[in-house]
């Protein structure tokens, strides 16, 4: 029997995680989808994440994990709890990409990559109807629909219902270049200004650093800022600081700077010793021992440490010593472009959308994925509000037309 649902056409432009799940949900439910993806391939992002492990999502407590969205975190609430980790494993699972817990708690397919689980995926979309097409441009409304342009030829496509999920700002060469703000913002929908996440810093390393530490890793400190103190690991490099533990911190320093005009990080190099332990052991120490040597013996500092400690303070006395390597402020210059970053904060206002993700100023016009103002850190949580927002946005589509 043919569904009436079959009768519906929706349009998805933009073939990543989020615009695929509403794909993979549409269609189960019998609607005709077409997806557009401008690039000659989908999920390019999806499957450049896989290159360094594909971390989809992570294990803690949902309740916690549900924070992580800072001043968002209310408002995705209701996306994410339509697709909880649990469920992004169990999707993954089912696609035949097993999933394991790492030591941090993050979870990743068995075989890491994106890829197996890519193909899987757009083979069930394929046995589920979907049409998808590459090389597809999406260049703003038209009176009735979309245009869009492929192969030099320009068209309009018509549908019952659109959803866009056209990504963020962060490495436009893998298709998501918000191009698209200008056509939102032609129709008076607020599009918040993209700024870099989870992204790494500048800082006027000397000659010196650059040449003997770029690439080092620091191991074992702890980082405290606005978004609290955090104990971790970052890297050294030619430009400045990256990492997991900059990234975490990333959100909050890059505001401080941004409204304050200054921000330093904040280290503690030996989190595991008080610092009246660490003031009895230089005590200890010979007299006449050299400000290095005592960094090596009492406070047990690598090579990366000690270096960082000259760098900032090359003028050291041995009494701040204890001090200093408790509370190590290194100043930083400017956060990194947004296109060379993770992620990336900012896009289309959550007031301009309903609790179905629908336009208020377009009915029948839907949004999802990084496009929306939210962020988050890295361990999973980008890609499962990405998926569970498609899928929100899938429901309110089937809502929508009934
Ligand atoms: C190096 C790297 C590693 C990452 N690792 C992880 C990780 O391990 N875990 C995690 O949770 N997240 C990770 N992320 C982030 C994650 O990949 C993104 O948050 C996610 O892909 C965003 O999904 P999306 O569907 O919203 O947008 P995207 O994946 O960006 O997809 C949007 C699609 O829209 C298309 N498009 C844009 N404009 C148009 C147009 N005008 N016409 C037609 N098509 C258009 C684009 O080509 C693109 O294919 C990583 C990102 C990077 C860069």
């Amino acid at each position: 029997m043919t569904s009436l649902k079959q009768n519906k056409r929706v349009a998805i432009i933009g073939a990543g995680p989020a615009g695929l799940m509403a794909a993979d949900y549409l269609s189960g439910k019998g609607f005709e989808v077409t997806v557009f993806e401008r690039m000659p391939t989908v999920a390019r992002k999806f499957l450049m994440a896989g290159k360094t492990g594909l971390n989809l999502t992570h294990n803690e407590p949902y309740e916690l994990f549900k924070q992580r969205f800072y001043d968002r975190s209310k408002i995705l609430e209701s996306s994410l709890d339509g697709f909880r980790p649990e469920q992004v494993k169990q999707w993954a699972d089912d696609l035949g990409a097993e999933t394991f817990v790492g030591s941090s708690g993050r979870v990743f397919p068995k075989a890491m990559k994106a890829s197996p689980l890519l193909r899987a995926w757009i083979g069930k979309l394929e046995k589920q109807g979907v049409t998808i097409k590459t090389r597809h441009q999406w260049n703003g409304f038209a009176s009735k629909g979309v245009l869009i342009s492929s192969a030099g030829e320009d068209f309009t496509f018509e549908a019952d219902a659109y959803l866009f999920a056209l990504g963020g700002a962060s490495w436009p060469k893998l298709g998501s270049d918000a191009g698209w703000v200008q056509y939102f913002e032609n129709k008076k929908i607020a599009v918040e200004m993209f700024e870099p996440a989870n992204c790494g810093f500048d800082v006027s390393w000397s000659d010196y650093l650059k040449c003997h530490f770029a690439g080092s890793a620091v191991r074992s400190v702890t980082v405290t800022s606005d978004a609290g103190t955090i104990q971790g690991e970052f890297v050294i490099s030619d430009y400045g600081v990256e990492g997991s533990l900059i990234y975490a911190h990333s959100a909050a320093l890059r505001d401080t700077l941004k409204y304050k005009g200054e921000a330093s990080l904040k280290l503690d190099l030996a989190p595991d010793i008080k610092i009246e332990q660490l003031e009895a052991r230089i005590l200890s120490l010979n007299s006449k021992a050299s400000i290095s040597t005592i960094l090596r013996k009492a406070a047990r500092l690598s090579p990366v440490k000690i270096a960082l400690v000259h760098e900032i303070h090359p003028n050291l006395h041995k009494s701040d010593l204890a001090r200093l390597i408790k509370s190590l402020e290194i100043p930083l210059v400017k956060a990194r472009a947004v296109d060379e970053v993770i992620s990336s904060a900012g896009g289309i206002s959550f007031r301009e959308i309903d609790a179905s993700m629908m336009l208020n100023r377009m009915p029948g016009f839907f949004v999802a994925g990084e496009m929306l103002d939210w962020e988050a850190p890295t361990g999973g949580y980008l890609l499962t509000a990405c998926f569970a927002t498609g899928l929100h946005a899938a429901k309110g589509i089937e809502l929508w037309l009934g």
